[in-house]
């Protein structure tokens, strides 16, 4: 394996110039035929340069005028155009031809692209084989399954989702751009230790037995349809955690019509921290349950079992009568939002992400930390297989807590560090069991018996508790950090703070577009505001590098009078010509990094150089973090398809005529395996990147974002960059991005207790072996979703214990571990399983999964696979939970009744079912994205929430002061009234739909026009007027960007304007242009499919 580290040593080359003396030339070591080098490596070859003495660099592509005149979206590619447009290197930037034993990228002379087309699948097992045993499905014979017992009630309330800590990339409406034709370059490599899950074979139909008797079975709520008729019928949920008994048998034949309007609350009012959880009897008549009293008081009554049964005949499912996500939601808001959720209690369904709740710690780790896709896990792998119910945790060790919580504490053990079980590690949490006298304990996660130190020894009371427990966060909470010793850092030194990079393309696109201007004065002011933790100044030093198809190095060194360029044209090896002087404390060095800062845009003003590099200028960042023996991040701003003649060299490979092939796939995968070797590199340095990219035509985004996203860095995508329409969002999303706290250098590990493992990681990550997930960088908005599985029986007792541990240098420079702790409940009733799921959390995983799925299989079986799946999961619950009815019938567990729609969601998502108008690189971008999202952010980015604004008219009194709180419509076309107007957003897009017959005095306070037809369709900015309406509105949006990670732009549509084409692919209950079912339809498909595997 090649290493860049060996490489170092060539500094002398540059004429012996010893590290830290600027005066010293750093040698172009390259070939010499850039123009650039002679001048500016001399010795202080300062910026003030004479006008004209390093401008206007010769060009050595070709003209940039075609290709900057493309217009975004239809022109065609421009200069860059397909593959074989000639736009290679000129003979004369050929760099010169090293010992093969010291190139690191491969002969710099042969593209990287050339690479044999071998294909390395994507994760050690190829996924098909899972693929195929999935698709072979649970076969469910007609037996019946026994019936649930009446103990083994679920803890806590069935609900779904959760988590109010939403937040979420955005990319703006896609930009698109010409198609190209280019053949593909199928290449693909390692995706190092990511591993398929491993999922069991599906248990086979003599699995289920008949019940040893004829249990009691909780009536469904929607009477069945005559035998054989086809599912014409009302689906409904099934509320199994309503103890209440249900209706008896429905007159057969007849079926209930579901809940028209609004239904009842389906979740009975939690009471957080009480004891007895509702129980989920089954079957009428139940008797009272051990512990709990009978029907629980106040228990709901049941909406959609209300009176008397009616005959139905409707031919065509009444959309008001399928599960409603609004409902649902509403619903979770109505009961869940007042009470703070306190998290002392095992197993706990927390409120849904869309709720907007407190969390009290009490010994497990919040839901903004960790959510689970089921919070009560079946005993036994044969019944977790049977269930096909994936056991997956979505953790977000950073997450950012509203302001009324508090962060977790900072435990500091002083030398000795954090006490840990002698054998698996773990870390002290509440759950370990303190004996003897408290002279020992007893690890909760491998048993082993572990001494107390001395320093540590204290008293039990007669609960067996030790006496401080309450007085330390790791014996009372969930969630607590814990100063690192040196012992948990590299070289067992404490690390120096880290430093941030600038990497900017100069050009001819980045130049023309006005991008490096604007970057340039952001970046003076941007510089005050580094994360800097409560001290009143930031750690972290920054450096300077820009690039076309050479590298210059800036020296902003304190002590000069002018900034100094360094120019390293020999990107085929690169290295870092400047120590002293490069990476510098922003107020010591300010005047001179702002005299850098206005010249940078000056001195490329004259570029004709179109070409760029990519992959060498991520090394040569990770290069100076290396020579600063520091972690950190490099902010790269870039433009085009890197094909100038270097290391990670592309080609346009792009291909629309792959899609629905078996070689769709490599429009995900990365051309050329250069940037997963660089990726492992920069994660051994602890380096992050992101990626800020301003493409006008196809740029490989599934390869250039592929550091990014192994080192656990952001990628932003601005199509069509243009700096009167998307500075705002473009400076927005640098802010908060330059700003946010991030901890660097991570290791995280998840611990389980015996029975469980992890086995399967998903997200922004690098994976060296199968249990360490390392993460070059990690901040408040990614996620690492774990799946878990058997390896030994469970105990009801005892439970299940997961433990998060997160090694990672802060801001600071501190090294600190935070853990995170959640115990779940295990059941060895299927019923139990399916009252504790949340539905939300599944979608998370099984996107996550199929995203990834992409990059090895066919699309359609990843989407076979997924049906399949759910299928699954609903015929078993069919099959063992709900009462005998009519196979006529569908039934849905109460907490997975959304689970059809939002499938299908996914399913006709652009990854997966991409209309005509989405690129390859919108895919790839959205791929990604997917995969580091939290719950809440996939909740809305699957399913948008769509706002009517009549609420907000004129006359209503009270202004918004939170947008959670308004009620939005379901996503479809039907509820869309031409009279309103309506704000849709799903975290990455921002629509403002306005009927075409909308009032006029409307129009004119929200647009200053006369009339709708005066709207300007497509405009990004309301006008700012000084009346109720526009102010409400305006605030309202700024309220939703607010909550999301990313900027979104603001697109108004006209109702039957052209725009209104891509506002309605957002409207997911609807039959998709692409051909994605509607909601109804796929209820029926999902309907047929589960008949089948019960049949
Ligand atoms: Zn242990």
């Amino acid at each position: 394996m090649p290493t860049w580290q060996k490489e170092w040593p060539r500094l002398e080359r540059g004429g012996g110039t010893s590290w830290g003396d600027t005066t010293a030339p750093t040698t172009q070591i390259g070939t010499g035929s850039g123009a650039w080098e002679p001048k500016t490596l001399g010795t202080k070859a300062n910026l003030d340069l004479e006008p004209g003495m390093s401008r206007a660099p010769p060009s050595s592509g070709a003209p940039p005028t075609s290709t900057a005149q493309a217009s975004c979206g239809q022109a065609g590619y421009g200069q860059f155009g397909q593959g074989d447009i000639q736009n290679g290197p000129s003979s004369s930037t050929v760099p010169t031809p090293r010992l093969p034993g010291s190139q690191p990228f491969g002969s710099p002379l042969a593209p990287a692209v050339s690479q044999p087309a071998v294909l390395q699948p994507y994760g050690p097992p190829p996924t098909s084989a899972q693929v195929t045993a999935q698709l072979a499905g649970m076969q469910i014979s007609g037996a019946m399954a026994p019936a649930p017992p009446p103990s083994g009630l679920g803890y806590g309330p069935p609900t779904s989702l959760a988590s109010a800590s939403g937040s979420f990339p955005n990319s703006g409406p896609y930009g698109s751009y010409p198609q190209g034709q280019a053949p593909p370059i199928s290449q693909t490599q390692g995706h190092p230790g990511v591993q398929p899950p491993q999922r069991s074979a599906p248990p086979l139909a003599s699995s289920f037995k008949p019940p040893a008797s004829g249990g009691p079975r909780m009536p469904s709520m929607t009477g069945p349809l005559p035998p054989g008729q086809g599912f014409g019928g009302v689906p409904i949920s099934h509320p199994n955690h309503v103890s209440s008994p249900l209706p008896q048998a429905l007159p057969p034949g007849t079926q209930m019509t579901g809940p028209q309007g609004p239904l009842p609350p389906m979740h009975s009012p939690q009471q957080p921290g009480y004891q007895l959880q509702q129980n989920g009897s089954f079957g009428p008549g139940r008797g009272p349950q051990p512990n709990y009293g009978s029907p629980y008081p106040g228990a709901p009554t049941f909406g959609s079992q209300p009176g008397p049964p009616q005959p139905l005949p409707p031919k065509r499912l009444d959309p008001d009568a399928i599960p409603s996500p609004i409902q649902v939601i509403e619903d979770d808001r109505n009961n869940r939002a007042s009470e703070p959720f306190v998290t002392g209690i095992r197993g706990q369904v927390p409120p849904l992400v869309t709720t907007n709740f407190l969390v009290k710690d009490q010994g497990n780790a919040s839901p903004r930390y960790i959510r689970c896709t089921s919070y009560n896990i079946p005993c036994t792998s044969d019944m977790a297989k049977q269930a096909q119910v994936p056991l997956a945790a979505v953790i977000k060790p950073l997450a950012r807590l509203p302001q009324e919580e508090a962060s977790p504490y900072v435990v500091d053990h002083g030398e000795s560090g954090p006490l840990r079980c002698n054998r698996c590690k773990a870390y002290m949490c509440p759950f370990m069991q303190f004996i003897e006298g408290g002279r020992r304990f007893q690890c909760c996660f491998c048993s082993c018996i572990n001494d107390v130190p001395p320093q540590y020894f204290q008293h039990l009371d007669h609960t067996g508790r030790r006496v401080d427990a309450y007085d330390r966060p790791e014996l009372s909470l969930g969630s607590y950090e814990f100063l690192a010793t040196v012992d948990y850092c590299k070289n067992n030194k404490l690390p120096s703070p880290p430093a941030f990079i600038f990497m900017i393309d100069v050009s001819y696109n980045a130049i023309r577009t006005g991008l490096v201007r604007l970057l340039c004065e952001e970046l003076k002011s941007l510089l005050d505001y580094l994360p800097r933790e409560g001290a009143e100044e930031s750690a972290i030093h920054v450096g300077f590098v820009t690039y076309n198809k050479v590298l210059h190095f800036y020296n902003v060194k304190s002590s000069l009078a002018q900034p100094q360029m360094m120019v390293v044209s020999d990107v085929a090896d690169m290295f870092v010509p400047l120590l002293d002087g490069f990476l510098v404390n922003v107020s010591e060095s300010r005047a001179v990094i702002t005299s850098l800062l206005d010249q940078i845009p000056e001195i490329f003003a004259d570029t004709r150089e179109t070409e760029t590099v990519f992959a060498p200028v991520i090394q040569a960042g990770m290069e100076a973090l290396k020579a600063a023996e520091c972690a950190g991040k490099l902010f790269l701003f870039h433009t085009s398809l890197p094909i100038a003649e270097a290391p990670g060299k592309l080609k346009n490979r792009d291909d629309r005529k792959l899609i629905n092939t078996d070689k769709e796939k490599t429009l995900f995968q990365p051309q050329t395996g250069v940037y997963q070797t660089l990726a492992k590199e920069c994660v051994a340095q602890g380096c992050c990147v992101d990626l800020f990219l301003f493409p006008n035509q196809y740029v490989d985004v599934a390869t250039l974002s592929l550091v990014p996203q192994l080192t656990g860095g952001s990628v932003y995508k601005y199509a069509c960059f243009q700096v009167e329409n998307d500075q705002e969002r473009f400076l927005s999303d640098l802010r908060r991005d330059v700003q946010k706290v991030v901890g660097f250098d991570a290791v995280m590990r998840v611990r389980t207790s015996t029975g469980i493992r992890a086995i399967d990681f998903f997200g922004g990550f690098y994976m060296s072996n199968t249990t360490d997930v390392e993460l070059a960088g990690l901040d408040g908005d990614k996620t690492v979703t774990v799946e878990f599985k058997h390896d030994d029986r469970l105990n009801e007792e005892s439970g299940a214990l997961l433990q998060c541990a997160l090694l990672y240098t802060s801001c600071a420079g501190q090294r600190r571990l935070r853990i995170h702790n959640l115990a779940l409940n295990c059941c060895t009733q299927l019923a139990d399983l399916y009252r504790n799921c949340e539905t939300d959390t599944l979608i998370n995983y099984m996107a996550k999964f199929a995203y990834r799925g992409v990059l090895n299989s066919p699309i359609k079986t990843v989407r076979d696979t997924l049906i399949t799946q759910c299928a699954q999961i609903l015929a078993c619950y069919r099959k063992n939970c709900a009462s005998p009815s009519s196979a006529g019938q569908l039934i849905l567990p109460e907490c997975m009744k959304l689970l059809p729609v939002y499938l299908n969601c996914v399913l006709k998502s652009d990854v997966l079912q991409p209309g005509a108008e989405v690129t390859t690189d919108d895919r790839a971008y959205v791929r990604q994205l997917v995969t580091s999202m939290d719950v809440a952010e996939t909740n809305v980015f699957f399913y948008p929430r769509l706002l009517p604004l009549v609420r907000l008219r004129i006359g209503t009194k009270s202004p918004i002061e939170s947008t959670t709180e308004l009620p939005a419509v379901r996503a479809s076309e039907e509820r869309l009234s031409s009279g309103d107007i309506y704000l849709l957003e799903n975290g990455l897009n921002l629509f403002l739909w306005v009927g075409a017959s909308v009032q006029q005095g409307v129009v004119q306070s929200l647009f200053s026009v006369a009339s709708f037809s005066q709207i300007t369709s497509g405009l990004s900015v309301l006008p700012v007027l000084d009346n109720p309406l526009s102010k409400k509105v305006r605030g309202l949006i700024d309220s939703l960007r607010a909550q999301r990670a990313r900027y979104m732009k603001l697109i108004v549509v006209k109702q039957e304007d052209k725009l209104e084409m891509l506002f309605k692919n957002f409207l997911v209950e609807d039959k998709s242009l692409s051909g994605g079912e509607s909601y109804v339809d796929f209820l029926c498909h999902m309907h047929k499919e589960i008949r089948q595997l019960l049949s």
